[in-house]
């Protein structure tokens, strides 16, 4: 069982916004010590009265934890569907993006993951009811609604309701995770999920544990859930550290593993890393990246031909600085099939039918007839504008 996280214990009270809006939570149960335990994500806090867990918004107050974040939304946005990143989901079309506040993992690349700007977060939020989101997305054309800024499984009772009440407005869903949750949540969480990119962080246990703060297997075990038991559309999004996770033995290996537990079709992302130009030099030596550079675009043309060579069919890496990295080839005659420059579609050659004009292979993924026009835009919004 894990510790709880630094935010625990009896004097620790809970952020100011968080007053009134706390819902009793699921997923928990009494252990024999007088604990409740949470088991929401594989670190199974267990927890005395007032304790928060390491994601910091699940809180135990009296007999019960409560969700702290339910209700509290952040950071509305409209934004490309293939900013999520999401190239084979309805493609050009407008997504909402949110998210509230805390983090169950510590990844010590992220640019938002620490006590201070969760609390923030916190002070920012909204409220904002599952019905006001989706009426929301209605009212803004957005076709999908992500959870995207921080990741889901911290706060699945909200996340579900607010998909619920998508999906009566015909809005889809998109869950942006890392995938680090038990299976009960893995289950209800994707059955209302209409697309998903998982974040394989890396392909080894010692890095989970010792830079993301969490564990390899129940990641690899929600990727193989989502592909095969759910009708969720699946993508992987591989964030490249320079000297961390990027050894070609490695790469080859994750990219073996997906090609032959999940299939050749599901889309991989590889992302770029960037250093966080607010992070001082004393954060990032704690964090163990100082002196890590930016991903070079050789290391992610050489991650994307590894992926190739194993004979992932659809493998993208839009910041390598080539077009062709970011393109849709048909599997089947190699014609480019949908051309993309940023999180912009160019050019789009997809019958009704979701088939390749030339040999008629079919695509997978989710296709309309023709692209949404949203284009490269990024559009704060606040509820109810
Ligand atoms: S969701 Fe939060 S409280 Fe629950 S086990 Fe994970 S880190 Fe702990």
């Amino acid at each position: 069982m894990e510790p709880v996280g630094k935010l625990a214990g009896p004097g620790h009270r809970l952020p100011p916004a968080a007053a009134g809006t706390a819902e009793r939570a699921r997923w928990w149960h009494h252990v024999g010590d007088g604990r409740l335990q949470c088991d929401v994500c594989p670190h199974q806090c267990q927890l005395a009265d007032g304790e928060a867990g390491k994601c910091f918004v699940r809180v135990r107050q009296g007999e019960r934890i409560v969700l702290t974040t339910y209700g509290l939304a952040s950071g509305f946005c409209l934004d490309p569907i293939e900013k999520k990143p999401l190239y084979h989901f309805h493609p050009g079309t407008a997504v909402l993006s949110l998210g509230t506040a805390g983090c169950n993992l510590s990844c010590r690349p992220c640019r938002t993951w620490d006590e201070a700007v969760a609390k923030r977060v916190h002070r920012m939020a909204e409220e904002a009811s599952p019905r006001a989101i989706a009426a929301a997305a209605h009212q803004w054309q957005a076709t999908s609604v992500a959870f995207t800024y921080n990741d889901p499984a911290i706060y699945p009772e909200y996340a579900i309701d607010i998909a619920r009440a998508c999906h009566v407005q015909d809005v889809r869903t998109v869950a942006v995770t890392s995938g680090f949750m038990m299976p009960a949540v893995r289950r209800e969480l994707f059955g209302v999920m209409d697309a998903a990119n998982i974040d394989l962080k890396g392909f080894d246990e010692e890095f989970y544990q010792s830079f993301i703060g969490g564990s390899l297997r129940p990641v690899l075990d929600t990727l193989i859930y989502v592909r095969h038991r759910t009708s969720t559309w699946l993508e992987i999004t591989n964030l490249l550290v320079p000297g961390h996770n990027d050894a070609p033995d490695r790469l080859r290996a994750m990219c073996t593993w997906i090609h032959d537990e999940l299939g050749p079709d599901v889309p991989l992302h590889f992302s770029a890393y960037r250093p966080d130009p607010r992070m001082p030099e004393t954060g990032l030596a704690a964090s163990g990246l100082a002196g890590v550079p930016p991903t070079p675009p050789e290391a992610l043309l050489r991650a994307v031909d590894i992926a190739r060579e194993v004979g992932l069919r659809y493998v993208y890496s839009g910041g390598a600085g080539t077009p062709a990295t970011g393109t849709t080839y048909c599997h089947g005659c190699g014609a480019a099939l949908i051309e993309r420059e940023g999180h912009t579609v160019q050019r789009y050659r997809i019958t009704s039918q979701g088939r390749c004009p030339e040999c008629r292979a079919v695509l997978p993924g989710a296709f309309d007839d023709r692209p949404g026009d949203f284009g490269a835009r990024r559009i704060p919004i606040r509820l109810g504008n």
